[in-house]
């Protein structure tokens, strides 16, 4: 088993205590650090610390961050094989996530903040600045580990502050390799890395020296941490969970939408935030997207990511499959049907086979709730207005999509969709580092991404002064 360290200062401190499983085989491959508590406020002293200097020279930040972002980009064959082995995706999508990680570095590097000169007169001069917080907490989920790291690492180092990041407890290893290579460029204290089960993630949220804390995962921990936050009015920026809709209308190709409508459920197993989580198809096309669909999902090669030809890999950790798996029971206890998968495949690890369920409606679990897997419900409606009551039926609101040829008609009827970001026959397919990207409702507070995001890690000052040179 290789060991893996912490980062804490700009140095290694390697540990153990946190068995890490491959989902492909549910077999215990390597052991990370438990952080303790002292060791935290280690990390978040050195972030401290390295703050006094960060915050001051925007050039030598933008210097850093495009070395930090080669570094990233040379290191695409180290990190993703640990990301499949921890995580289980495709060894080509977990490619392809650490370049994205790269190319959110470079893009905040060369971002150009522009200067917001409010009055520049003969009365006087003001002008909005924006300042960093300090010490950001960054906390990461485990269907995306590097990419959502850099979405934080980028814009929160960029504006000026300092960070202690903490991976899922499921997914520490790439991470924790990030931290190191990082490390060979970094000021010591910028970028520190823990990893440990929880409460690690409640301590660091509590810690009375962090600032801002930057969270994505589920709406159940994001209240946690709100709340947490509001003991001493930490800043937020929460990334949530989501019940994504998307609306077929009734002039739409069945066969013509659906690669795009099944990989906008299906990438990275359905683990995704912004994944379809419910389709709603007119019902004279209905039959014929369930069947669209399912063929794909019979049809697509399912397997242990490390292996080329695996499209799809497992369901990432154990506790996720049961969810799954006892989701789908409960729609087929109430009356859906499986037009393909249904059940975990007979092998070792965490694997569940495609599943397209139909003939089901909303007030069933696997609809109204979130199940971020391998798993889409397909329902039939009556008219637009019906579609758009349903897909707005949730306390969720991240991401939604229409499909249509008619481009226009499309469009209205993804701006009466209550969500972040919506789209025409796409589906979470904008994801860009100049794009914003945030929750309405239940799915979030504040915005990543853009300069929208980097706003985000800092606060606002207003400077006057009298007129120079009138
Ligand atoms: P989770 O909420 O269980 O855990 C997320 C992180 O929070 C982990 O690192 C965990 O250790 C930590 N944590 C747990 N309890 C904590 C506490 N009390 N205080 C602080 N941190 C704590 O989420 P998950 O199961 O890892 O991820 C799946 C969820 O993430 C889904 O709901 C998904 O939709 C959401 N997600 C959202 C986005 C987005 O951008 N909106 C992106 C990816 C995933």
């Amino acid at each position: 088993m290789a060991d893996f360290a912490m980062t804490i200062d700009g140095a290694a401190v390697p540990g153990g205590g946190l068995p890490v499983r491959n989902p492909a085989t549910a077999e215990v491959f390597a052991q990370a650090p438990a952080c303790t508590p002292e060791q935290l406020d280690q990390a978040v002293a050195a972030a401290a610390r390295a703050y006094e200097s960060w915050q001051h020279d925007d050039d030598a930040r933008r210097a850093v961050l495009r070395q930090a972002a080669g570094t990233i980009l040379a290191s695409v064959s180290e990190l993703a094989p640990l990301l499949t082995a921890e995580q289980g995706k495709p060894r080509s999508e977990a490619a392809t996530e650490v370049r994205a990680a790269g190319a959110w570095l470079r893009y905040y590097a060369e971002l150009e903040i522009p200067r917001e000169v409010v009055q520049d007169d003969q009365r006087g001069f003001a002008e909005v600045l924006r300042r960093p917080l300090g010490v950001v907490a960054a906390i990461t989920p485990w269907n995306y580990p590097i990419a959502l790291a850099l979405w934080k690492i980028a814009p929160a180092l960029r504006a000026g502050n300092t960070m202690v990041l903490k991976p899922s407890p499921y997914t520490p290893l790439a991470t924790l390799a990030l931290g190191r290579l990082l490390s060979e460029v970094l000021p010591p204290g910028v970028l520190n890395v823990v990893s440990g089960p929880d409460p690690l993630g409640a301590l660091l949220t509590g810690h009375p020296a962090v600032r801002k804390i930057s969270f994505t995962g589920s709406a159940a921990t994001g209240r946690q941490v709100a709340a947490a936050a509001a003991a001493d009015l930490k800043r937020v920026t929460l990334e949530l969970g989501g019940n994504d809709p998307a609306i077929v209308l009734d002039d739409a190709d069945p066969e013509a939408i659906a690669d795009a409508l099944f990989w906008g459920a299906f990438a990275n197993n359905g683990q995704m935030c912004m994944a379809v989580k419910r389709v709603y198809v007119a019902r004279p096309r209905y039959q014929e997207v369930v069947a669209a669909l399912a063929e794909r999902a019979r049809t697509v090669r399912v397997g242990d990511g490390s292996e080329k030809a695996s499209r799809l890999g497992p369901i990432s950790n154990r506790a996720q499959f049961d969810r799954v798996q006892d989701l789908v029971r409960d729609a087929l206890a109430h009356g859906a049907v499986a037009a393909a998968g249904g059940a975990a495949l007979e092998r070792p690890g965490y694997f569940f086979a495609p599943t397209i369920l139909a003939g089901l409606s909303d007030g069933v679990r696997v609809v109204d709730e979130e199940q971020f897997g391998p798993v889409l419900p397909v329902i039939a409606y009556r008219d637009v207005d019906e579609a758009v009551r349903l897909a707005n039926g949730t306390d969720f609101g991240l991401t939604a999509s229409v499909w249509s040829p008619d481009l226009e008609r499309a469009a209205a009827v993804a701006a009466r969709l209550q969500a972040g970001q919506v789209s025409v026959n796409v589906h979470a397919g904008a994801v860009r580092p100049d794009l914003p990207f945030s929750g309405h409702k239940a799915s979030g507070i504040g915005v990543e991404n853009g300069l929208w995001g980097l706003y985000g890690y800092t606060d606002v000052q207003a400077l006057t002064r009298p007129a120079i040179g009138y």
